[in-house]
């Protein structure tokens, strides 16, 4: 099973260092959390998963780092800043808003339970205002992205030409984006900064359909290739009133939360709406030009549209199991090697002298391979349990009769079986246990 409630997750995550309440110091801001060593590792081993499967191991995807603050006009052509809304509707007796859409009951307020108090629902834009230089005026006004892909369509000419591109290409994208959420909450699930990995994938218009199809199954793959378990993620198609300004057809990636399913990625059909918004708007003429039909037009766009940190947080709850181990609980993260923030832990059975010096070497073999982690503190039982709940693969243990045989005992985080080895060969060995899983 695994967790069941957010509470666990986000325990765990105080507890061994994932993830942080923000400015906890001081108060606590409900809508950003700060990763620590091990979520900040997490977070990373995440966005390269999705890069090495997006950009590196395809030829017809390329990557981008494009600014979080453009010019104003990218987010008036886009359509964000006039379109780019909520619902929002206020309680009268308890004065919490809520988003109407996220409503189980439309009638209902979710916080104090009283019944048709609510006020006339307003249109609330969701882009968190900032100025730039001194002066905070209307023409100094602009945003903070909502969204990487306008950073994408804007460079569309600059990046097909320098990469001397033809079309179906991608471009791909990796960063922070910033919505100005009415409820934010459920831990790191929405949030108001948080991080995306996007992709715009421009086709031929008749081959828009084919594309679609083909990116939602890619999509559902990885996360299934990343050992989530199949039946809590699924695919659900977008009813036509869910369907966001741009999109001529949407499905979401849903995972299976303390809560229920909910959207963990949305792939979309953009048509060509953003690349001839622009081209309205800048003058610059965005049209994909084809040598061999001698004709010029606007690709269409399918965009896969993932959470880094939502699906971290998805992994977590995925990863976590409670096993009874000689009537003890054992809490176990059994997150895929790829993601797991620590790849194997060395851990010397006492500080003496002469065990620090192994414990040194070995890490030292390891440590040009993988993320490790060398922990002196505590028993032997406590430090395994501790690298069962960050998720480490596999603990090397050093003990007394290591300065004897040169030997060295191996122990799988799932199976909890334990090996002995020359410390020669452990290398090689822990190359082989992870196979083709890193
Ligand atoms: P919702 O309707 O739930 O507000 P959305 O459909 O507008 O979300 P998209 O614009 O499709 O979301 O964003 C793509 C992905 O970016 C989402 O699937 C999610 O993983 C991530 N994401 C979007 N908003 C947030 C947020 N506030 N906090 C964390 N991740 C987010």
């Amino acid at each position: 099973m695994p967790a069941d409630s957010l509470e666990t997750i986000a325990n765990l995550s105080k507890r061994r260092g994932f993830v942080f309440p923000a400015s906890e110091i001081y108060g606590g801001l409900r809508s950003s959390w700060d990763y620590g060593p091990l979520g900040a590792e997490l977070l990373r081993n995440i966005r390269d998963a999705w890069w090495t499967t997006m950009v590196r191991d395809r030829d017809d995807v390329v990557g981008l780092d494009s600014s979080i603050i453009q010019s104003r006009q990218v987010w008036v052509a886009s359509g964000h800043e006039e379109s780019f809304t909520d619902p929002l509707v206020e309680c009268t007796n308890c004065n919490v808003r809520s988003r109407l859409d996220k409503l189980e009951d439309p009638e209902e307020c979710p916080s104090c339970g009283k019944r048709g108090t609510f006020t006339e629902v307003r249109d609330f834009n969701l882009l968190l205002k900032t100025f730039l230089g001194p002066v905070e005026d209307d023409a100094a006004l602009t945003y903070l992205r909502p969204e990487t892909a306008q950073g994408i369509f804007i460079n569309f000419e600059n990046v097909r030409r320098s990469s001397r591109l033809r079309l179906p290409f991608g471009i791909a994208q990796i960063g922070k984006s910033f919505r100005n959420e009415i409820t934010p909450g459920q831990f790191v699930f929405r949030t108001r900064e948080f991080e995306q990995m996007e992709m715009e994938f421009f086709c031929r218009p008749d081959e828009v359909e084919h594309w679609y199809q083909y990116w939602l199954d890619a999509r559902m793959q990885w996360y299934l290739d990343l050992g989530m378990h199949p039946d809590r993620v699924r695919m659900r198609a977008h009813q036509p009133e869910e369907l966001a300004h741009y999109a001529a057809a949407a499905s979401d990636v849903e995972y299976l939360f303390p809560w229920g399913w909910d959207e963990l990625e949305g792939v979309a059909n953009r048509t060509d709406f953003d690349l001839r918004a622009h081209t309205e708007s800048s003058g610059e003429d965005l049209r994909y030009y084809d040598q061999e039909a001698d004709e010029r037009f606007f690709p269409y766009v399918i965009e896969p549209a993932a959470g880094v940190t939502r699906s971290a947080f998805a992994f977590l709850i995925d990863a976590y199991q409670e096993e009874e181990v000689r009537a003890e609980t054992r809490v176990v993260l059994k997150l895929h090697p790829k993601l797991a923030p620590i790849k194997v832990a060395v851990l010397p059975l006492s500080k003496k002298d002469d065990l620090i010096e192994v414990t040194q070497r070995v890490a030292k073999q390891l440590r040009s391979h993988w993320a490790i982690e060398v922990d002196v503190t505590q028993s032997i039982g406590r430090r395994y349990r501790r690298q069962d709940e960050i998720g480490t693969p596999y603990c090397v243990t050093i003990d007394f009769d290591t300065l004897e045989d040169q030997a060295v005992t191996v122990r799988e985080r799932d199976t909890m079986e334990q090996d002995r080895l020359p410390i020669q060969g452990l290398v090689s060995y822990l190359i082989d246990k992870f196979g083709d899983r890193l």
